[in-house]
């Protein structure tokens, strides 16, 4: 929809979205009416680039001409049926993924979150099945994310957050740990564990990585004491991080993995990947959708891990990011620069105002975002070059010190 052709205004639109939508989401002053590969279009024309991706999302680049054709070929097929139909968009998908990652089933969702349910609630099953019913709960890590129904909500290590205050009571069954810190998730281990969920990197939580020791040492505890290890992929996973999947670099391999945003190439849905043994935990009836699986975002989806594998983006998310991070690290008051490939989190200290650049930065026609107080996070499309980072690492540069010209 193009407002030209609707004879409306940009204003038309915000008010609209302010006078009808529940607001939960701070807006910036553009309505994103076209996208293409590393550019977002303001309706009156303007042009940003865009490091942020739709939250990691359009990692084939926004608008990816493979994906378009895609979805436009299988829309005039069949838009959707019920999953008792065989569909020839979730098979091929469903092998793509399966062999690509070295998982045997599949299973899929709709969204981040809901492919965490499923995580959740297959290790919970499996639990009860193995064990008895007493050994159901999950070890998670303080300040993670995982999404924001209940389950991932409860799984979600940060009680103060506005995402689980005012909510009632959570989900029982979560315990929570430091993050990179083994002895605290073996700490917080019963014989009513029966799992520990991490995000390989935490995302909302500050853009900090799993130490290698870490990872491993979660992994060697978890088979020696019959636990299963769960990682959250949405974001990290389908290149992002320099692998296929993030758990690839580190030479270990989880129990289930949940996948979505960029799998997806802009189209919503989400899986969760596993063994064969695990898997039978779902039987028939025991868990499902109506859209997940939906063929136009199975052949979205298809279209996009083709880009992404064809392409080699992974390759060029850890050149990229490698690229990016050397420019990133020679800003102006910056503590830290951390992550992996294109997932690129710059802790400030308290001199600059993470909320401030982003907005400046925005200002200036490019797209980011804050964490708290002092972190900027980065999750360009993975087809970014090193002209785009100079671009936006100029455009940073030039708020940082603006910034720090205004405060004397
Ligand atoms: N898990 C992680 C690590 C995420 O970063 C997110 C979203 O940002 C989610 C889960 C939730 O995904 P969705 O918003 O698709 O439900």
């Amino acid at each position: 929809m193009r407002l030209k052709e609707l004879g409306m205004t940009k204003e038309d639109i915000k008010r609209l979205v302010n006078k009808y939508m529940i607001d939960t989401y701070e807006r910036f002053d553009m309505v994103a009416e076209t996208a293409k590969d590393m550019y977002l279009y303001d309706a009156d024309g303007d042009k940003y680039l865009d490091f942020y991706a739709g939250i990691a999302v359009n990692s084939a680049g926004s608008c990816n001409e493979k994906v378009v054709a895609a979805v436009i070929d299988q829309v005039q097929d069949v838009i959707h049926t019920f999953n008792y139909p065989y569909t020839i968009p979730q098979a091929l998908l469903a092998e793509k993924i399966c062999t690509t990652i070295g998982m045997d089933k599949i299973f899929f969702q709709n969204s981040g979150t809901e492919a965490n349910e499923a995580m959740i609630k297959m290790a919970r099953k499996y639990g009860a099945e193995k064990y008895g019913n007493g050994r159901c709960d999950i070890v998670t890590a303080k300040m993670g994310f995982h999404g924001r129904s209940f389950g991932s909500m409860s799984a979600t290590g940060q009680p103060d957050n506005a995402c689980q205050q005012g909510f009632g009571d959570m989900v029982p069954g979560f315990q929570y740990a430091d993050y990179n810190d083994l002895e605290s998730f073996k700490a917080a281990s019963t014989d009513k564990t029966i799992a520990i969920m991490i995000e390989p990197i935490q995302g909302e939580g500050g853009v900090y990585p799993a130490d290698m020791e870490f990872m491993k040492g979660l992994r060697k505890f978890c088979d020696k004491e019959g636990l299963l290890l769960l990682l959250d992929e949405v974001q990290t996973g389908w290149c992002r991080t320099g692998a296929v999947m993030c758990y690839m670099n580190y030479g270990i391999k989880p129990d289930i993995v949940s996948m979505a945003k960029a799998m997806g190439g802009g189209m919503p849905i989400g899986a969760i990947c596993t063994t064969e043994e695990i898997s039978k935990t779902f039987s028939m009836g025991s868990h499902g959708t109506t859209y997940g699986g939906n063929p136009v975002c199975c052949a979205a989806a298809l279209a996009q891990i083709e880009e992404l594998l064809d392409r080699d983006l992974a390759k060029n998310a850890q050149n990229m990011g490698e690229y990016f991070k050397s420019l990133l690290k020679t800003l102006p008051h910056v503590k830290e620069v951390r992550g992996a490939g294109l997932l690129i989190g710059v802790e400030f200290d308290e001199t600059i105002n993470a909320a401030d650049v982003k907005h400046g930065c925005f200002d200036r026609k490019l797209i980011i975002t804050a964490i708290g107080s002092n972190v900027i996070r980065m999750v360009p499309p993975l087809i970014v070059t090193e002209a785009d980072c100079g671009k936006a690492y100029e455009i940073i540069k030039e708020t940082v010190n603006l910034q720090l010209t205004n405060c004397g």
